[in-house]
């Protein structure tokens, strides 16, 4: 990025790391403290069933009210939480929180019994021995159905250590939960290769959805991602849809869900339960 804007771009573009610099650097102390702060939420996003608009779940994503910053977006924090480790504890909360919320919604929702709840999973927490037993403990102690948590690599966090991703992918089908792969297409593997390991599910990543409409390349990869995923038995989830249009053209081409602003943005605690109240009515 930095070699092609050549000299004046250049500039500006460090002046900007310069000051962000200085802010990731308060993050990073800020962080320390956070998660014991109780600063640290979690907001859910629902996703729909794009044949017939139904929800068929939510994905939670991780929010930080800063004392003084007020909110700071996961694309600031969650990269320095991965370069400082505390990804970790900040991980595993989210899945507890997660798991908790289900739980707390299948108890006050009827027919909420098949929402599912998709958790953003770091490199750090996939690599750790122990992972799988601690998802294990999180379902037992919040009584979830296995088969109702949705864990989201990214590519790269599976392509770091292919062989052993297999492995540990296994260990978490084992415990009946999904995994999925998250952010399609921005990484450099190929469905193909993806298919060696278990997973259940696909999102395709925004960046493919927010041009859709008018470059029909990015129409084409899309269409050949579902195709793919099809094909080898894997559920479609596009990101980012904003517009009817991307959601006229993503039902055509079968894709099974969708997540974005045209349905939902993500959602507080309460938010989400004036959500469930509407489409479920609750006991
Ligand atoms: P992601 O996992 O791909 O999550 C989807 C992101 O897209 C969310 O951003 C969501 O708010 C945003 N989004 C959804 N629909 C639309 C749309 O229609 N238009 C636009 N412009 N954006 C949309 P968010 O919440 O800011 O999170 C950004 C990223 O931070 C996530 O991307 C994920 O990679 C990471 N993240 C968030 N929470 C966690 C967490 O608990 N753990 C880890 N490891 N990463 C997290
Ligand atoms: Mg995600
Ligand atoms: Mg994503
Ligand atoms: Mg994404």
């Amino acid at each position: 990025r930095v070699r092609e804007g050549g000299g004046g771009r250049y500039e500006i573009f460090s002046e900007a790391m310069r000051v962000s610099a200085g802010k990731r650097l308060q993050l990073e102390m800020d962080l320390r403290k956070a998660l014991d702060a109780g600063e640290i939420g979690v907001h859910y996003q629902p996703i729909v069933s794009l044949a017939d608009g139904q929800l068929r779940g939510m994905e939670a994503l991780a929010r930080w009210r800063h004392p003084e910053l007020g909110m700071v977006p996961p694309m600031e924090f969650i990269p320095v939480a991965e370069e400082t480790g505390q990804i970790v504890s900040l991980g595993h909360f989210v899945l507890r929180r997660a798991c908790t919320k289900l739980a707390e919604l299948q108890r006050r929702y009827p027919g909420v019994e098949a929402l599912t709840m998709n958790v953003n999973i770091s490199g750090a927490q996939f690599a750790r021995p122990e992972f799988a037993d601690e998802v294990r403990e999180v379902i037992e102690e919040t009584g979830i159905r296995p088969g109702s948590l949705k864990l989201e690599l990214t590519e790269s966090v599976i392509m770091a250590d292919a062989r052993k991703a297999v492995d540990s992918i296994r260990a978490l089908r084992d415990l009946g939960v999904h995994v999925v792969i998250d952010d399609f297409g921005t990484g450099y593997s190929s469905l193909s290769y993806l298919q060696r390991f278990p997973v259940s599910c696909l999102k395709v990543d925004r960046s493919f959805v927010l041009t859709m409409a008018d470059t029909k390349g990015n129409r084409e990869i899309v269409k050949t991602i579902i195709k793919m995923a099809h094909s080898l038995g894997l559920e479609v989830v596009a990101e980012g849809v904003e517009q009817a249009e991307q959601l006229e053209i993503l039902a055509g081409l079968s894709c099974e869900s969708g997540q974005g602003f045209l349905f939902s943005k993500p959602l507080d605690d309460q938010d989400l339960d004036i959500l469930l109240h509407e489409r479920l009515g609750s006991v």
